[in-house]
């Protein structure tokens, strides 16, 4: 029997499900004693006919469930807590930031085997090891078991111990023999997370940091161990790596674990290799690209202790330290870092939540820092550090216009760019050709009607892929043979429209018959390991032309490489998102980095129909700096981020009528508010149908953050028990990135 007039004894407990509607349900503690029921741990619970995984939130002796109504919970499935105390504050108040439910976030920070429930040591390997007897045995001891005695030698040369596999590779029959000697008392065996392979390579110099690299360590080293934002705004190659490892290397001599994140699985790789060779400790990696077992290890390691360094794309700001010292955001203002489904949090924002509660210094790289960022370091909250150099010998490329109006073309190729590539081939150096595909692909059309062949789930026209001569869409996988008519009338004459990847690879093989091309977007690149293997040839020089889209927009070292082109930007100039201008200033800056990188210096030859756009002129004659200005004078006087808030509704339906129904609700519930925050909308979204369900968009903006948070949060009850709701699937993104 439960004491409801005794507060120290907890008889309700509220668990956090991965299923929306409610942040937790309740449940009664039963026969568990509260201090095996902490906050974080994990347990099984009755749910509808079923049982489901949730982890407690917290534990007290009130609900609203009536007593009749509530169910024991069926069994604690942890013994310690999963998350660190700091990432369990860190979830509880993203949720709130987010209004997700906080099941889902809870889940979200977990590797999947823990989700369905599987023991946290589930991925403990076996390992055996030699004790104290087996180390000082000698041959006498085991008489005449000469193969038991080479087995123990074997052991005793790895000292840290071997796995079975290992062991399997040693000695065919290994168990017979380990049983014998685990029978002698010279042998053990232990459970343990997969060692990782150690790829210390203590011979490799460490460069002498230039003066700007040097003075960045030591602003960042005067905050101290404690919480500070440091923006390291530094121009591609500039050296901000090499800056991170310095950091990194003060950490770990003061025991502490450093967590950096990227914004794509293909940087890791790299960075992974240059962290990993400079220091004797366990690094590791955590991204999509591993299985379920891989992630669970990566992740214990690192919440054990284990692995020093933690390198990671977006969920591993999640991942619990034992001892953290200090969270490195690379290339924060890539948009990758914001989740655009479910849980849709920004990783870069999380970061930094992270560190106030930690009280770590956190460190955000850029050569193109998002306008939030700058706006903070404005405003002085940030500590700004520019590199202004380029490390070593490398010099910044010369940038030039292309006026496409008065040139000939070949293909979408100017004259001006040709004429380029064909000097920069002769002189043996590499050029890359950059297609921003992102709103601009080949369509197929009708030459004597115009009609264009548009996906029929999606309003959106489909792609063709001359490859395999078909017609795809991006936006929904819908996928078939090009036709050799037209619909509407009958026509034979198709034709393609617009540049993709594939068709300048076809036009570059016509006109540089001589030269080697590759193209790296993600149909080609789709295979496993393909891109790796693809840029290491092209740093080995096996490829003279590159041609490729964002996948090549940022990190990679060429050091041969003296020439881009930039084959389409303009649409940056026209987009309804008003980031587009943001973007197309950073993809410029980015990829031209990509130029000139060794001890050659690099151009860039940018192709636009708009020379004298105002966007150019003061990016390419003032800089970025200059351009940032701008920018974030245009976004102030429209209340636009970093100067406002935002948070969008969106809704999808088969019916257009019941997308628009809900959002409509959900505006008439706001209305009263209409002083304190605006109100757009209901509105189609810019592609108004995908995969056959129509969507629509309501967004709120406010510049007090507060407000609309409040406003939110009051709300949100409401705006779920709406029966129109029920109809649609709906979602809420605070901090949206992406209008569209
Ligand atoms: P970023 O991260 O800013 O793009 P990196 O740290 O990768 O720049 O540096 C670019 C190149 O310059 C790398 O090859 C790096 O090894 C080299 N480098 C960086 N700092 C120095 C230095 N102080 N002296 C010599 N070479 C350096
Ligand atoms: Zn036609
Ligand atoms: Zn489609």
């Amino acid at each position: 029997m439960t004491d409801k007039n005794q507060p120290d004894q907890p008889s309700i407990c509220h668990v956090a499900l991965p299923i929306p509607g409610s942040d937790y349900y309740d449940y009664l503690t039963g026969g568990h004693h509260s201090d095996a029921l902490q906050p974080g741990y994990r347990v099984e619970v009755p749910f509808g006919n079923g049982k489901r995984v949730g982890i407690i939130s917290h534990l007290s002796s009130q609900t609203d469930v009536p007593q009749e109504k509530l169910k024991h919970i069926n069994e604690v499935l942890d013994s310690e807590p999963l998350f660190s105390a700091g990432v369990l504050t860190l979830l509880f108040r993203a949720a709130a930031y987010y209004h997700h439910p906080l099941g889902e976030v809870l889940m979200t920070a977990l590797p999947v085997p823990l989700r369905i429930g599987r023991a946290v040591d589930s991925a403990y390997q076996e390992y055996w090891q030699s004790n104290d007897a087996g180390k000082n045995a000698i041959q006498a001891d085991l008489g005449r078991a000469n193969k038991q005695w080479q087995l123990l030698q074997y052991l005793n040369q790895h000292q840290q111990g071997c796995s079975v596999s290992e062991l399997a590779r040693h000695q065919m029959n290994w168990r017979v023999l380990m049983q014998e000697l685990a029978k002698k008392k010279l042998v053990k065996k232990i459970m343990h997370l997969p060692i990782p392979e150690n790829r210390y390579n203590p011979e490799q110099p460490w460069p002498v940091l230039n003066e700007e690299q040097a003075t960045a360590v030591d602003k960042i080293d005067a905050q101290g161990h404690q919480f500070s934002v440091n923006l390291l705004d530094g121009i591609t190659g500039s050296g901000k790596t090499e800056v991170y490892l310095r950091l990194i290397q003060e950490q770990l001599s003061a025991d502490k674990q450093v967590l950096i994140l990227v914004p794509e699985i293909g940087l890791t790789p790299q960075l992974y290799l240059r962290i990993a060779s400079r220091f004797n400790v366990s690094v590791a990696v955590l991204h999509s690209g591993l299985n379920d077992n891989e992630r669970l290890n990566a992740w214990q390691a690192a919440r054990l202790g284990e692995s020093k360094v933690i390198l990671g794309t977006r969920s591993a700001v999640f991942t619990p330290l034992l001892n953290p010292g200090l969270i490195i955001i690379d290339e924060e203002h890539d948009s990758s870092f914001k989740q655009i489904e479910g849980f849709r949090y920004n990783a870069r924002d999380m970061a930094i939540m992270r560190a106030q509660i930690e009280n770590t210094p956190v460190v955000l790289g850029s050569a193109t820092p998002s306008l939030e960022s700058v706006q903070n370091a404005n405003a002085g909250h940030y500590q700004q550090l520019r590199l202004k150099q380029r490390a070593g010998d490398a010099v910044e490329p010369d940038y030039q216009l292309v006026d496409l109006r008065a040139q000939k073309l070949h293909g979408s190729l100017s004259g001006t760019l040709v004429a380029a590539m064909k000097e920069t081939l002769a002189a043996g150096q590499q050029v890359m050709l950059y297609i921003n595909r992102r709103g601009f692909a080949p369509a197929m059309l009708c030459h004597d009607c115009g009609a264009i062949f548009n996906c029929p789930r999606c309003s959106a026209n489909t792609t063709f892929h001359a490859h395999k001569r078909t017609l795809r869409c991006h936006h929904c996988g819908f996928q078939q043979a090009a036709p050799k008519q037209c619909n509407s009338c009958n026509s034979t004459e198709l034709i393609t429209a617009g540049a993709g990847t594939e068709q300048i690879e076809t036009l570059v093989n016509e006109l540089f018959p001589d030269y080697k091309t590759v193209r790296i977007d993600r149909d080609s690149m789709s295979r496993k390991n393909k891109l790796q293997q693809t840029l290491h040839a092209v740093a080995n020089n096996e490829y003279q032309i590159i041609i490729g889209t964002q996948l090549l927009a940022k990190g990679h070292d060429f050091h041969q490489l003296t020439l881009v082109g930039m084959i389409d930007v303009d649409q940056g100039l026209f987009s309804v998102d008003f980031r587009a201008p943001e973007r197309m200033a950073q993809q410029i800056t980015q990829v031209g980095g990509r130029s000139g990188r060794g001890k050659l210096r690099g151009k860039v030859i940018i192709q636009t129909h708009q020379p004298e756009h105002p966007l150019f002129t003061i990016l390419l004659g003032e800089g970025i700096q200059a351009f940032n200005q701008v920018e974030l004078s245009q976004r102030a006087e429209a209340n636009f981020p970093p100067h406002g808030y935002l948070a969008m509704l969106r809704s999808s339906a088969k019916q257009q009528a019941q997308a628009e129904k809900f959002l409509h609700q959900v505006a008439e519930l706001l209305a009263a508010h209409q002083q304190e925050i605006l109100i757009a909308g209901p509105v189609p979204a810019p592609m108004e149908k995908k995969a056959e369900r129509f969507r629509q968009q309501l967004l709120l903006q406010s510049t007090d953050r507060s407000v609309l948070h409040k406003l939110l949060k009051h709300y949100l009850p409401q705006i779920r028990a709406l029966e129109s709701g029920k109809r649609v699937r709906w979602s809420i993104d605070v901090d949206p990135i992406d209008l569209a």
